[in-house]
């Protein structure tokens, strides 16, 4: 699946520079702002994965698109400037996904979007999981923790991240059980891809 972009930067360059990598990337980018305001709309309009904000622009800052948005289905990622030290720190306390200290490379950007959407996965899997067990918040925590281990043991047998997770999760619902009791197995040792 192609992951969905709004971005927005009141700096006309950088989104040039931004939209250029991702569409490289093979990100659809599926809307672009100069101001908050109009970032806001279109993440509205659109809905899309991610949302790349700058946080200092006319009429809304990032950080407050950012609370606007928070708990729907877009992930922000909050740009800064290195020398807004103090929005580094807001936008560390913030509810997002990540920050980006401009100026960002291109080797720095893209993990850091993969390592979002990931996540997002992720948490939507473990919420379905939850979801569907009815399990209480501390047993979500606990699952997380077991799946997290196992999939640090299968990325030392060479897998990604994210494949080691979709073996996890592929592997749970193809013999019924719970993510958490695969992981456990991949753990143990008597389950291995
Ligand atoms: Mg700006």
């Amino acid at each position: 699946m192609t992951a969905t972009v709004v971005l927005a930067d009141d700096e006309a360059i950088i989104r040039l520079d931004l939209k250029e990598i991702l569409i490289e990337a093979g990100y659809q980018v599926v809307g672009e702002a100069g101001n908050g305001e109009d970032a806001l709309a279109l993440i509205e309009a659109h809905q899309p994965n991610l949302a790349l904000l700058d946080v200092k622009m006319p009429k809304m800052t990032g950080l407050e698109i950012a609370a606007k948005v928070a708990g729907g289905s877009t992930a922000v990622v909050l740009l800064t400037a290195f020398s807004q030290r103090e929005m580094i720190d807001e936008a560390r306390n913030a509810d997002v996904a990540a920050y980006l200290v401009k100026p960002f490379r291109r080797n720095e950007l893209l993990p850091a979007l993969a390592n979002v959407l990931q996540r997002v996965a992720e948490d939507r899997a473990f919420a379905v999981e939850v979801g569907e067990l009815g399990l209480a918040a501390e047993d979500k925590l606990e699952t997380r923790r077991i799946v997290d281990q196992a999939k640090a043991l299968l990325e030392d047998h060479g897998m990604s991240e994210a494949d080691s997770f979709s073996f996890i999760q592929r592997q749970a619902m193809a013999t019924r059980q719970r993510m958490r009791d695969v992981a456990d197995q991949v753990l143990s040792g008597t389950l291995r891809p």
